[in-house]
């Protein structure tokens, strides 16, 4: 495995309003993201979306000019655990084209939520369908594919993997594929009852992750604070240290040596004060200050 030693850079799920370069381009640097994650389609919708050839090529220099590390979220209807034989069929169709996509796109990962059993006492047969049927995805990519990373849910309804341990059996039933990473996003993993607000919380969580899927697994976090209680297994993003997480926590996390190299993104209220952007900047400097020991005040 290759030492992380750089800094993580910090960025945000962007906006791309117009197309990828025409819309993405100009947000990333309004936000300062040194990071960037998108939806290549519709994210509650199952169309597989072609994309604009001449927008692509256009992000994809843009954004290497830029050094900026991109990132393909795959839409939320994704559930390769799912009874429903259709539901599994498109899974696999979305998260093949997110990967070819973001192949074409150069980016360094597809983000993919963990998913769900739905039924009851359907574990174990959610676990073989990940095996049976996203396995052989995996090993149909190419050599320098992007990683599929595997998130993690917030735990509501038969999840399969919400917190950090339960990434072990997941990895195992993949068989610990060499593409296979993991996004860590910090609102889940708080609701899913890791005490990231406690003082060590989130070092803790951040070495059960690592002693569960091994070094180097760690592909992108996504940096948000909750608007719930730990443990409330709700998904409700908010404003870095204006949730019950808590600014400390994020101080925390970006120290963490798994962290070291990789790239922060915020999924928060991109809107602050009637700036359709102010959000993020916002988020995005303090998480920077954070890292880089200059947010001392703040982070008290
Ligand atoms: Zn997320």
């Amino acid at each position: 495995m290759h030492p992380r030693s750089s800094v993580p850079p910090v960025g945000a799920h962007i906006q791309i309003k117009g197309g990828l370069a025409k819309g993405g381009l100009p947000y990333i640097d309004a936000v300062g993201a040194a990071a960037a994650q998108v939806f290549v389609g519709n994210p509650r919708g199952w169309k597989l979306t072609a994309g604009d050839p001449t927008q692509d090529a256009l992000f994809t220099a843009g954004c290497a000019e830029r050094g900026v590390p991109t990132f393909v979220h795959t839409p939320f209807l994704v559930n390769v655990g799912s009874p429903t034989e259709a539901t599994v069929e498109q899974s696999i169709a979305s998260i093949a084209h997110n990967l070819a996509r973001a192949g074409r796109l150069g980016c360094e990962g597809v983000v993919v939520h963990a998913g769900s059993a739905v039924g009851e006492d359907r574990y174990e047969a959610a676990l073989r369908q990940l095996r049976e049927r996203l396995l052989p995805v995996l090993d149909g990519l190419p050599d320098g594919a992007p990683r599929l990373l595997v998130e993690p849910t917030a735990g509501g309804g038969k999840a399969l993997a919400a917190t950090v341990e339960e990434l072990g059996p997941y990895f195992a039933a993949l068989d610990f594929h060499p593409l296979l990473g993991v996004c860590f996003d910090t609102c889940h993993v708080w609701a899913a009852g890791h005490d990231l607000a406690a003082p060590g919380g989130m070092t803790a969580t951040l070495d059960s992750l690592e002693a569960t899927v091994g070094p180097g697994r760690l592909g992108l976090v996504h940096a948000n604070d909750s608007l719930d209680e730990c443990g409330s297994k709700r998904d409700r993003h908010t404003t870095i240290g204006e949730g019950s997480i808590g600014v400390a926590p994020f101080a925390e996390l970006l120290a963490h040596p798994s962290v070291a190299g990789v790239p922060v993104v915020v999924e928060t209220p991109s809107e602050l004060d009637g700036s359709p952007t102010a959000g993020h900047a916002r988020d995005i400097a303090l998480l920077r200050d954070l890292r880089d020991g200059t947010a001392a005040a703040e982070a008290a």
